[in-house]
Order: structure tokens, then sequence, then C-alpha cells
């Protein structure tokens, strides 16, 4: 294809915030090469689509599309974690020009460039290059590493993503530096397993600020926590390391807050599933949290219908869930995905039914406790980030204790003029299942 002076690219980004930080890295490059981001099909040259493979319904939204880009536009690259399995695209859209695996921008890029040429402009080079964010301007992810060395049964991460590979501290450091200079007010780091930071490098000794400093994570919260935006931890794998991390919330260094999946509380499904598998270990860490922040809010997920889980055992979860008093969760019922381990448990699988009924039960459960939890901030001063500005007066917030777009909010009537990224200070008055009132 010949060289034009202008071309455009339509972007369909699916999947967790790990593949948004992607989307953004390829965004980011098409601007500085000189390529336009098209916002609808028809204008533009080529669409690509980033695409999550984690579990089926996300193969079969990723799937879905691949098959619209395909019929609106007729020009479509593929990526992400569904392209590490690149036959079931071919096979599927013969048409695709190009199929890559996730973090491959590079070969997007090369993809992009021999497919669809722009004729060199001197002047591209002159424009300084700004880094696209799909977030709005107030928070930001920050893609610590990428891969994982564990390897989860029901879990094909690690053969999508590959081993755990830690960024250098100090580039992570200069770029979440620039974010804050820019007007970012909370960092969410990310990974596929944040606490593992710095394992694969030994935890080398990298420099920043002129001071040299470990690849580590304790290393790497401290020095963020000097920035002066909020620092929200997310998928922390439960390793012992991460009772390190406590004193710095309770110090205000990062927020009181650990997302941190369990998956289950059963003994015997936690080794099945290859996670760590001592439930009274994992409440005693927890009473220790408390003990030492006593306002640290914790997240978890888990999966229910694991193959081979009894009544029994699912009833060990709830009562687990009863006693570790979690503030927000999340449940998914199990479902095979194609190359898992897991796999091979197949003749003990859980009927969809019961799969669907222990999920309904486990939330149940834990919606009483979480509106509890949520209760006994009524009467209390939070300090709220504004998130956005809603009509008459109402402004839309999250407390610490809350990640954008996965937990609660912080609604405020009558609240004065206020801007995204704001922080006040407000007394909570009511609360429902899952946000917080308050009057300005
Ligand atoms: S920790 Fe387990 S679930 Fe998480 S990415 Fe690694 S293998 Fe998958």
């Amino acid at each position: 294809m010949s060289a034009q002076a202008t071309r455009s690219v339509g972007f369909i980004s699916l999947g967790c915030p790990k593949a948004t930080v992607d989307s953004e890295r390829i965004l980011s490059s098409l601007r500085a090469d000189g390529y336009s981001i098209s916002p609808n099909y028809d204008k533009a040259d080529v669409v690509i689509v980033n695409t999550c493979g984690f579990i089926d319904e996300a193969i079969t939204e990723s799937l879905d599309a691949i098959g619209e880009a395909l019929t609106e536009n007729g020009k479509v690259i593929v990526t992400g974690c569904l392209g590490a399995k690149s036959s079931l695209i071919r096979d599927k859209f013969p048409a695709v020009i190009a199929v890559t695996g996730p973090q491959e921008t590079d070969e997007v890029m090369s993809a992009i460039r021999s497919n669809f040429p722009i004729a060199e402009n001197p002047h591209v080079d002159l424009i300084p290059r700004h880094d696209v964010r799909l977030t709005p301007r107030h928070y930001a992810y920050l893609k610590i590493s990428e891969g994982c060395n564990h390897k989860c049964t029901f879990c094909i991460i690690p053969s999508m993503r590959g081993k755990l590979v830690s960024r250098p501290i100090g580039s992570i450091l200069e770029e979440a530096r620039v974010l804050v200079k820019s007007g970012v007010r909370e960092l969410l780091v990310i990974s596929q397993d944040t606490s593992a930071f710095g394992v694969d490098q030994k935890y080398r000794t990298d420099f920043w600020n002129g001071k040299p400093i470990k690849t580590r994570l304790l290393e790497l919260s401290t020095e963020l926590g000097k920035l002066g935006a909020w620092v929200r931890l997310h998928y922390v794998y439960p390793y012992p390391n991460v009772d390190d991390l406590i004193p710095l919330m309770s110090d205000g260094v990062i927020l009181p807050y650990l997302d941190i999946p369990f998956q289950h509380a059963s003994h015997r499904i936690l080794k099945l599933m290859k996670r760590p598998a001592n439930s009274e270990n994992v409440l005693n860490r927890i009473n220790t949290w408390r003990s030492i922040c006593p306002d640290i809010a914790i997240r978890s997920t888990f999966i229910v219908g694991f193959p081979g889980e009894t009544e029994t055992e699912f009833q060990e979860l709830l009562d687990f869930l009863t006693e570790a008093n979690l503030d927000r969760v999340g449940c998914f019922e199990y479902s095979a995905v194609e190359g898992a381990t897991a796999n091979h448990l197949q003749e003990m699988n859980v009927p969809d039914e019961v799969k669907s009924d222990r999920k309904a039960r486990l939330m149940q459960h834990q919606h009483k406790i979480s509106s509890q939890r949520l209760r006994e901030k009524i009467g209390t001063t939070q300090t709220v980030l504004i998130d956005e500005m809603c009509a008459e007066n109402v402004a839309i917030g999250r407390t610490q204790y809350d990640a954008p777009e996965i937990d609660g909010r912080v609604i405020i009537r009558n609240a004065p003029q206020l801007a995204s990224g704001d922080i006040v200070k407000t007394i909570i008055t009511d609360s429902d299942d899952h946000d917080l009132f308050a009057n300005a």
C-alpha cells in the first residue's frame, strides 16, 4: 500500500486495567508516528482490537468485537491476550491482517506501518510526544510489571503474558512523577502480581533522583507515597511481604487499601487451585493488619464451583467471609478456560445451576457484611476525591477506601461547583448497599 499524508486508526480496547495500559501504549505510539485516532468505523483506514482472553465471557466479547470490526470496516489488526491464541482467531476470521499477543506494541506498530504507511513528515518529529491515556485526567494506572510466575490451575495468564518481568523502578517512578505533575491525583498500581515486584530482578539496585533504590514493592510504595498523590495497590498476591506494607498505610504514605484476591478458603480447594492454602493464617494476618491499620479496606475476589467443591467447602468459604469481615468482594463462577491445568479435574465439575446458586448465596451473604461496613462510616468525616459533577449540585467522588470503577462512590448533595480531581472533606450522612451519601 502506498504512503499517504494522513491515516486514521480505529481502536477497540477490551479487558482489564492491564490491557488498558497496553492500549494506551499503542495509541501513544500511533500518535507519535502521526496517525490520527478515529472515533468510528467508517472513517478509519484500519481498526485495532485489543482483546481479552481471561474467561469464556471475555473471549466471546473479544470475538464479537473482531467480527463487528470486520463487518463494519473490513481491515482489522488483533492484539492482546486473545491474540496469544492466534490460530483460534485466524480460523474464525481468516481476513484479519495481523494477530499479535499481549504487550506487543512494537509488533502492532510494524503491522500498521507496513500495511498502512504514512508519508514521512519532518514536522511530526518536532511535535512533543504526548502519551495517550484512556482514564480521566485525575487518576491513572501505573503498570509495574508484566507476566506472572505462579501456576494457579484455573488461570492461563502466565501462558499468555509470560513469566514475571518487572519494570526498572527508576522508570516507574519517573512515569509516576510526570503523571502527578500533569494533574493525576490518584495512582493505581497494577500488574498480574503486584507483591512479586522485583523478584525476577533479584531486587536489583536501580537509580532514581540520583539515589540508589532497590527494585522492591516496599521501596516503590514508599517513594510513590512521597509524590503527593493517592497511591492504591491492586492485585496483591497474599505473600508474607504484604505485611511490610501495612505500616505505610497506617502512616498515610499509601492508601489503606488492599486488593488481594484470596480465591477460596477451603484448604483442599486452595491446594487444587495451587494457591496459598491456610485460611486460618489468612484470618490471623487480616487481624494483625487491622491492629496496625484499623481503617484498612480489604477487597478480594473468590471463585465458587471449582471442580470438586463440596457444599461443606462452600460453607467454609461463607464462614471465612463472616470472620474476615471484608469491605468489598467480587465472585466468579468457575469456568474452564482452554489450556488451564484445572481442566484435568473436569470429571469433578460442579453443575452450572449449583455454581449459580452458590454465587448468589455468597453475594447475598457478603452483601450484609459490606452494607454493615458502609453503615459504620455514617457520621464520620471522610476525604473524598471528586470524580465528576452531576446536574443539580450533586458531586460524585470516592473515599480512599474505594477504587474507581470497581468499588463504591460518595454522592455529595448540595455540593458547590467542584471539579474532577478536587479533594474535599465531608461528613457521611447515609449509606445504601454500595454507596455513601453526604451533604456539602
Ligand atoms: S497469580 Fe495466579 S491467577 Fe493471578 S495471574 Fe498469576 S497464575 Fe493467574
